[in-house]
């Protein structure tokens, strides 16, 4: 039996560049996006789940392309702290002491209720205990690329780093082809909390089984210094000596690269992925992501992890993106919100290797969301640029997923939020 759900008297954002449709319906038949249309012409479908879209609008959901969501636990544990110090003093002990299987799972669902409720149907993440985190997005009713953290230290679930490449593969044969929305990946932390061995032999794995490959790159001037001193050369160029740079590559910050960097990148046709609240909460700098999208580079979006950020509010990203940029160019027409909605939707998509989201069209994942544009911050609603400059993720009045409705009028249907965050709780007065 075929499950269906028609969208009624909405306004379509159908893609970034594309101009905004009004008195239109959408009907998803199972997991897709079927055909839409205008009021004039809708369709007779009795059986299909019906939602009024009156005074809303209907997009395609966002996606967050990188995240530690388990770090929900440290979220605002320590704040207003240099990269190296957040790092070392904080973050790696309270790591090594309070990541278990448990809080994994748990504070990853956390993570997941904050997505969905403001808008995020698809996140990739990178941490340790990753088959935690793939169930829990899983049972949350997210898509998801998660990727098992692979660095040269003892780490949470690898006490033995000679084994991290093994506990990565046991990780990717456990999830891939097994369920429709988790995509499994790797995830190599950095060049330097990883030897260039390392680094190559989670390359050669993730080719060895389709996956994609994700590391922390250029993110601070201090990490500069750290890849020169012993490879002479900068972060990009080492992974390219590597030979780690492709399609299937998702370099996550970049934000000190110089003009060679760019190029290498460019023609390796890798993604690259900004973290703009990150970058500037820990004071890492503003990445030169409008030169990048200039040059053709695949830019996307995440919010990186709740302790660096401290928000997964993709709606506010956005914003900071889009700012950022004219800040860095003192250029006004620097990103603008169309570039950055692309950032969020189709690049993202791209990048992850999952091109049939991002957009409404027929075929298409249904992964929709719902914005409610009747409300005093919303209005006069000209063009999508709003979504950038003046929504915010609380704006998200329902969320559908694979064909499944998660988030109905704000309330979250696909688990027990309430338990979820009892469970956070427990587990954060323990630290
Ligand atoms: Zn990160």
């Amino acid at each position: 039996m075929s499950s269906s759900i028609l969208i009624t008297n909405t306004t379509l954002f159908t893609e970034p560049k594309a101009p905004l449709l009004h008195d239109q319906w959408l009907l998803c038949r199972n997991n897709a996006i079927h055909s839409f249309g205008p009021m004039t012409s809708v369709l007779d479908e009795a059986e299909a789940v019906q939602i009024n879209g009156q005074d809303k609008l209907l997009m395609p959901g966002l996606i967050n392309a990188h995240n530690h969501c388990a770090m929900t636990l440290f979220r605002g544990l320590a704040d207003d702290m240099e990269l190296n110090t957040w790092l070392s003093d904080y973050i790696f002990p309270a790591e090594a002491k309070h990541v278990t299987p448990e809080m994994v799972y748990e504070c990853s669902k956390l993570a997941a209720a904050e997505m969905i409720l403001s808008g995020t149907t698809c996140v990739a993440d990178g941490y340790f205990h990753e088959e935690e985190t793939a169930q829990a997005l899983f049972d949350a009713g997210m898509r998801a690329v998660p990727a098992q953290g692979v660095i040269d230290f003892p780490a949470p679930g690898v006490p033995d780093p000679a084994k991290n490449i093994a506990a990565a593969e046991q990780f990717l044969l456990k999830w891939q082809g097994r369920e429709e929305l988790i995509t499994p990946g790797i995830f190599a932390h950095s060049p330097y909390t990883c030897s260039p061995q390392t680094l190559q032999s989670a390359k050669e794995l993730a080719k060895k089984y389709n996956a994609p490959f994700f590391i922390h790159i250029a993110e601070s001037k201090q990490e500069q210094q750290l890849i020169m001193d012993p490879q002479g050369t900068s972060p990009i160029r080492h992974l390219a000596s590597l030979d780690l740079l492709d399609r299937d590559t998702i370099l996550i910050h970049c934000v000190w690269l110089d003009d060679e960097d760019m190029e290498i990148i460019k023609k390796s046709g890798a993604g690259v992925v900004v973290c703009p609240q990150s970058h500037f909460k820990l004071a890492s700098g503003i990445a030169r992501t409008t030169e990048m999208d200039r040059a053709g580079i695949p830019v996307g979006l995440g919010t990186d992890g709740s302790a660096s950020n401290n928000s997964l509010d993709l709606f506010r990203e956005m914003d900071i993106l889009a700012k950022s940029q004219k800040a860095k160019t003192l250029e006004a027409t620097a990103m603008p919100a169309h570039a950055v909605l692309t950032a969020a939707t189709v690049n993202n998509a791209q990048i992850l290797g999952l091109p049939q989201l991002g957009k409404i069209a027929p075929g298409y994942k249904a992964d929709l969301i719902l914005i409610d544009i009747q409300q005093p911050h919303l209005r006069p609603f000209y063009n999508k640029d709003l979504l950038v400059y003046s929504a915010n993720g609380a704006d998200v009045d329902t969320v559908i997923i694979n064909g499944r409705i998660v988030l109905q009028e704000r309330e979250l249907l696909s688990f027990d939020m309430a338990k979820c965050m009892e469970k956070v709780r427990n587990l954060a007065a323990q630290i």
